[in-house]
């Protein structure tokens, strides 16, 4: 029997990426006999329709869902991520890529890069680049599971995510959902009714004018926040002094060729464009600042310059960057766009929809919803958001752009003190530490900081004590290993098609 103050009825409000994540994991999780999980979601409203890059952690929520790869890759259209190329960023007509996992090994225990800035000041020629095995796998377009059996292999140091086809993934969770037991409302729900004293939601009422009532409300509902903004009023942040865009515009198009391994970030006058390739089409879209650009011209710049004829309309998004004061507050949990959104360019809303429900379940509640842990879930996901947020201003600040209105405005945007100590370390000797297991390691901020332009003065001296011609040699042979390997791996599309072929159903 269970606690009288136990959790029954979880109701989740938006059929979305997040709403489906919410369903399929609980539903994984919870027992299905003493907690009902409902979801309810209106088609006539829809859901944001883009989300489609990720990164490597979506593995581990696959995994915990015990979904098959193969049949995940076939249903949701899905390719291969290594990381994300960058091109005119750090100035135009530059480019690097941002790639998953680490470069090279640790050389004499410390990070290769500290040897490399040593030996590139006494003359060596070779690119950092060339020490990650998924950027040299990016170009030329390979790609391979991690070997696994061997810890010593060069390719068990394969990372990786997916590039997938955002109604299918929801589709394929909303199966797996439904399968497990979670009841699906269509509706659109016009009005929450909450407690007279204390304020929590009780039921929520749909346009047909039944009411879903439930102990505990997770709201999914996208930018609008049903229930945590335009019923709790908890508040929103407003992160666009440091991170400006506040407008998208996304247009599938034909497939040109055969699928890249990566997705790409294209800087444009007043913004950035995605490509996403997937199996059977090419996602795309232009992010920007419309007090720079107007949504005519931002449109103009997307239809231009894709590379296959587009396959719909060209919809529009707003938004404004930042995040839901509260996430949780009382008994509703803010999860996805409802929770704050920081811009798409790391590909990292999706997995923030992965974290909060890691810790909702970590910090599950009871019907008495102690404030201990409600703030608990606060504190660590605003610290979560903190250091990505970050991590995306870095993109914008560290550059030698100036060429237009933008980019001269985003010389001047202002650094978050954490970001500034990040950048002063790294500049004065290739110092980077991740904080309090930060979502992104050091070896992303080495790539993002190399790659734009950010040039270390020294090392850390301890290199100094090796021979340099060694360690020159040493660096030499890792990247004859890398280059090797990562010409050795299957061609990635084809890799793509033998997964697709090889599963089952
Ligand atoms: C331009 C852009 C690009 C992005 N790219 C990426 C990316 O590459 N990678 C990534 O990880 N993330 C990306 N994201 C974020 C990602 O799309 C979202 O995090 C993800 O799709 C989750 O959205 P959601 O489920 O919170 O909201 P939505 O998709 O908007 O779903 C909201 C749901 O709530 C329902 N709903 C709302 N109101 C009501 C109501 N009154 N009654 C009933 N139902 C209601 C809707 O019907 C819908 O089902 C991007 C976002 C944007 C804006």
């Amino acid at each position: 029997m269970s606690h009288p103050d136990a959790i029954q009825n979880i109701v989740i409000l938006g059929g979305g990426t997040a709403g489906w994540m919410a369903a399929s994991s609980l539903a994984h999780v919870l027992d299905a006999k003493q907690i009902s999980i409902t979801l309810i979601e209106s088609e006539q409203i829809g859901t944001v329709g883009v989300g489609e890059a990720t990164i490597p952690p979506i593995l581990l929520f696959n995994k915990m869902l015990g979904i098959d790869e193969n049949e995940f890759i076939r249903e949701t259209k899905a390719t291969f991520k290594l990381g994300i190329e960058f091109v005119n960023w750090g100035g135009l007509g530059e480019s690097y890529i941002h790639p998953f996992g680490d470069f090279a090994t640790d050389v004499e225990t410390l990070p290769v890069h500290h040897h490399w800035l040593r030996a590139k000041a006494a003359g060596y020629s070779r690119d950092l680049f060339d020490f990650s095995l998924m950027v040299q796998a990016c170009r030329g377009n390979k790609f391979v599971h991690p070997v696994t059996n061997n810890p010593r292999s060069v390719l068990a140091g394969v990372h990786y995510a997916y590039q997938f086809d955002a109604g299918h993934y929801a589709a394929f969770l909303r199966k797996y959902a439904e399968q497990r037991g979670v009841k699906r409302i269509e509706g659109r729900v016009d009005e929450v009714q909450q407690h007279s004293e204390s304020g929590f939601i009780e039921s929520l009422k749909l346009e047909s004018g039944e009411a879903i009532s439930g102990d505990f409300f997770i709201d999914c509902s996208g930018f609008r926040g049903l229930l945590i903004e335009q019923t709790l009023n908890t508040g929103y942040d407003d992160w666009s002094g440091w991170l400006p865009v506040d407008r998208a515009i996304a247009v599938p198009c034909e497939k040109s060729g055969p699928a890249i391994p990566y997705t790409r970030s294209t800087a444009r006058d007043a913004g950035w464009q995605w490509r996403i390739p997937l199996q059977h089409r090419t996602g795309n879209g232009h992010v920007y600042c419309s007090e720079f650009v107007s949504d005519d011209e931002a449109c103009e710049t997307l239809i231009n310059s894709l590379d296959g004829a587009a396959t719909a309309d060209p919809k529009q998004l707003r938004f404004k960057t930042g995040y839901r004061r509260k996430y949780f507050d009382k008994n509703v949990l803010a999860l996805g766009l409802a929770a704050g959104f920081m811009e798409p360019l790391e590909s990292t809303s999706i997995h923030l929809v992965q974290t909060g429900l890691a810790r909702l379940l970590a910090l599950f509640p009871d019907k008495q919803f102690r404030q201990v842990d409600v703030d608990a879930y606060n504190q660590r996901t605003l610290f979560e958001y903190e250091r990505i947020r970050d991590f995306l201003v870095l993109h914008y600040v560290a550059t030698k752009r100036d060429d237009t209105p933008f980019w001269r405005h985003c010389q001047n945007l202002p650094v978050p003190d954490t970001l500034q100590q990040k950048i002063d370390q790294f500049r004065s000797a290739g110092r980077i530490f991740r904080e309090s297991n930060e979502l992104f390691t050091e070896s992303s901020w080495l790539a993002v900081m190399h790659g734009q332009g950010v040039e270390p003065q020294s090392w850390n001296p301890v290199a100094n004590r090796f021979d340099g011609a060694d360690i020159t040699a040493r660096l030499e042979g890792m990247a004859d290993v890398i280059a090797r390997a990562s010409d050795a791996m299957p061609d990635h599309e084809a890799y793509v098609q033998k997964c697709v072929a090889e599963s089952h159903g």
